[in-house]
């Protein structure tokens, strides 16, 4: 397979050299770099599953969805503290008390963090307590934010701009890799298309996956929740996100808890566990039958 030739990317070497397949050679064409958080690895076999609230409300909240989607095959916990929201007069996160939430939740659950951060100047508390930065959309190209989370040394979860090239998303990723952090998965999270907002929040963009492998050697997973807006195309545009050759995603979930109110953020793309437990097997599957092709093919 050979993208690159066609769809006009000959200066990625030049913008990227620190993350460039071409530029670095030392991996085979198949193989992606291991990002490495705590017990988790992306970039392996097996696709990780993060999935979590879109906000840490309380820590009621935080624990009960923890358990739930542990219980169903999630290996890491995802959970904003700090909100990038539309208007400043929504919830915009617990901040600080986020934090602590997610880090006790952690502690119970033995779950990985990871959670966004927004501010530069912030970058070195969020890492006290999170096991990955998480740079949202809005953040992709806030190059401070990028060489602060790249100083930091700690694994960083780069989602794509709603609107950015794969240029330039891949032009944020090496101002990490330029700080001396290669510990980068990229997270395609849906683009701003013709049928933005109509029926979907935003485009999921599959095609990229396979342009980002051939382009470098990092890690990529997909953001459903935030791709489609909506739970009833979550199981669907995950399962087609793995079947591209995704090395996970990243899940908002919501359940039942005890006091359990409406989520404060981005409830209508909430999934059930249920829904995150037919995800799961679908990637159990897969797994199944690649290991019996290979088992056949000895
Ligand atoms: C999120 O994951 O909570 C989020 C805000 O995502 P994005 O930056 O992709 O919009
Ligand atoms: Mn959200």
């Amino acid at each position: 397979m050979s993208i690159a030739g066609n769809v006009g990317l000959p200066d990625l070497p030049r913008i990227c050299p620190l993350i460039s397949r071409r530029v670095q050679r030392s991996m085979n064409a198949e193989e992606s770099r291991i990002v490495a958080v705590r017990t988790v690895r992306f970039g392996d076999v097996r696709p990780v599953v993060i999935a979590g609230p879109c906000a840490v409300e309380s820590f009621e909240q935080t624990l009960a969805i923890a358990r739930a989607v542990k219980d169903v095959g999630a290996e890491m916990l995802r959970g904003g503290a700090f909100k990038p929201r539309t208007s400043p007069h929504d919830f915009q996160g617990l901040g600080m008390e986020g934090l602590r939430i997610l880090r006790e939740v952690s502690r119970e659950t033995g779950l990985p963090i990871v959670t966004e951060v927004m501010d530069p100047r912030l970058v070195e508390t969020v890492c006290e307590y999170a096991d990955m930065l998480q740079i949202g959309s809005r953040n992709m190209q806030n190059y401070p934010l990028l060489i602060e989370a790249g100083k930091s040394g700690k694994p960083v979860l780069l989602k794509r701009g709603m609107a950015a090239s794969l240029c330039e998303w891949l032009g944020a990723a090496e101002y990490l890799a330029k700080e001396g952090n290669l510990d980068v998965v990229l997270c395609e999270r849906g683009i701003k298309a013709f049928p933005s907002g109509e029926y979907s929040r935003n485009v999921l963009d599959l095609s990229v996956i396979s342009a980002v492998k051939e382009e470098t050697f990092l890690p990529v997973i997909v953001d459903p929740s935030h791709a489609t807006g909506v739970a009833g195309m979550v199981e669907s545009a995950s399962c087609a996100a793995i079947a591209s050759g995704s090395h996970g995603l990243i899940i908002e979930v919501a359940c039942d808890y005890p006091g359990a109110a409406k989520p404060r953020c981005d409830a209508v793309q909430a999934i059930s566990p249920a829904a995150l437990a037919n995800i799961v097997r679908f990637i159990d599957m897969r797994m199944e039958h690649f290991a019996l092709r290979k088992a056949h093919a000895i």
